[in-house]
């Protein structure tokens, strides 16, 4: 998007706002498509609690994607969406049996991560077809950015533990459909990941009616020009002949399944704040947005380093700043960044800001969560209103009555 359609924006829908690209959402879902063309059936499942608007899954769902879901209320949003049932997968980690029951009866695809609940659902429901979450223990290069499954992780079913789930298959007489695993890293090292692929084929050779092999997702994305990337299409190269023959030799064709989040929508995401206050101080020059660590948590959160450009002035002299928030604690979206001269007023993009920021925002210091904008044929559409006071005030209960004092009361006589 360029930086005139999106201070245009601002003038339109005000600021703080979040802003999605919806040809670079499709682009990247073509891409990732693209890279596995040489597999008979491929299944995306865009993972939703990256960006869960009801516009986004209705965009992914006109792609032809499937749905990633990690609570029954993302279950609930992809159905009002339009997902039909069977194309939404419900992966939690840690809910009640209750929920998943909850999941089934909505006709979603289970995804059971523990051993404890697949030996009660398998128990209850026999007939409903579950998929199973394996922990591969894959750890590679000594940083645990790029570890997968690893030991200590609370994610899946140990595969040392897999004589004991095949014991419940057996005893349940449960139909186990899928198989899975996610990372839940950024994958760098793509011979890792074909290594725990080879984990979870020889896992998979224990389920004699599997449909379908989900790898889970972690595609790790540019932050920068020139930044380090998951190379999608070696995957795709590597991992389609593996997969292929894989299925021949198990006798089926089965479904290749990803669950890609921040593949797709990161990039197509950028964040527009306002400068309130630029500020010299004796060691740097602090910009101070109209906005904070409530609104885009995850610099703070764990360090993320979103590129951050002045739409303003793009064509003005750099200099240094450290871009801060409101926020009444260390809140800082960068240090020491080289930025086009910031004025106060001007408007900044913080870049990559589709997956995981307004679904990590928060009403903290009582301020309003932002606006969305979803640029689709080079026009805005607003898909969600800023929120007001009202938003801040409805579900509380003012418990006036407690504490009604006359005032008198208080005045000694
Ligand atoms: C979060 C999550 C994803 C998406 O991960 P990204 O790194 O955003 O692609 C996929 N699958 C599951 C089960 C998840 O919890």
């Amino acid at each position: 998007m360029k930086s005139a359609d999106l201070l245009k924006i601002t003038k339109t829908h005000g600021a703080p706002v979040y802003v999605y690209d919806a040809e670079k959402i499709s682009s990247q879902f073509k891409r990732l498509t693209d890279a596995f063309k040489g597999v008979g059936q491929l299944r995306l499942n865009y993972a939703a609690k990256a960006l869960s608007n009801i516009s986004i899954l209705r965009l992914m769902n006109s792609l032809g994607s499937g749905l990633d879901t990690v609570s029954i209320q993302e279950v609930q949003l992809g159905l009002l969406a339009g997902f039909k049932p069977e194309s939404i997968i419900y992966t939690p980690n840690g809910v009640s049996l209750e929920e998943i029951e909850e999941a089934a009866t909505l006709g979603v695809q289970i995804n059971i991560d523990n051993l404890s609940v697949l030996e009660q659902f398998g128990s209850k429901h026999p007939d409903v077809p579950v998929c199973i979450r394996i922990n591969p223990h894959v750890m590679a290069g000594g940083n645990s950015n790029i570890s997968v499954g690893h030991i200590d992780s609370k994610f899946g079913i140990s595969i040392h533990q897999i004589p004991h789930l095949l014991r419940i298959v057996e005893l349940t007489k449960m139909n186990i459909n899928g198989i899975h695993m996610h990372t839940g890293s950024d994958i760098l090292d793509i011979d890792v990941f074909l290594y725990a692929s080879e984990i979870l084929f020889e896992t998979a050779k224990n389920f004699k009616d599997l449909d379908f092999i989900d790898f889970g997702s972690g595609f790790k994305v540019p932050y920068k020009p020139g930044d380090i990337e998951t190379n999608v299409e070696e995957l795709g190269k590597k991992l389609t002949t593996r997969f292929n023959e894989f299925c021949a030799e198990y006798g089926k064709e089965l479904t290749l399944a990803f669950e890609p989040g921040k593949f797709l929508v990161s990039e197509a995401g950028f964040f527009l704040a306002k400068v309130n206050v630029v500020k010299q101080t004796t060691s740097t020059v602090f910009a101070s947005v109209d906005s904070g660590f409530n609104h885009l948590i995850r610099p703070m959160l764990y360090g993320s380093q979103h590129e951050i450009v002045n739409v303003s002035n793009p064509k003005g002299r750099e200099r240094y700043y450290s871009v801060v928030g409101y926020i009444c604690e260390t809140d800082t979206f960068g240090s020491n960044r080289l930025i086009n001269e910031i004025s106060e007023g001007d408007i900044l993009a913080f870049k990559n800001a589709g997956a995981y920021c307004f679904t990590m925002a928060s009403n903290y210091n009582s301020r309003y969560r932002p606006a969305e904008v979803l640029w689709y044929n080079n026009e805005a559409h607003l898909i969600r209103k800023r929120e007001t006071f009202d938003d801040i005030i409805n579900n509380q209960v003012d418990a006036k009555h407690l504490f009604d004092v006359k005032r008198e009361k208080l005045v000694a006589k």
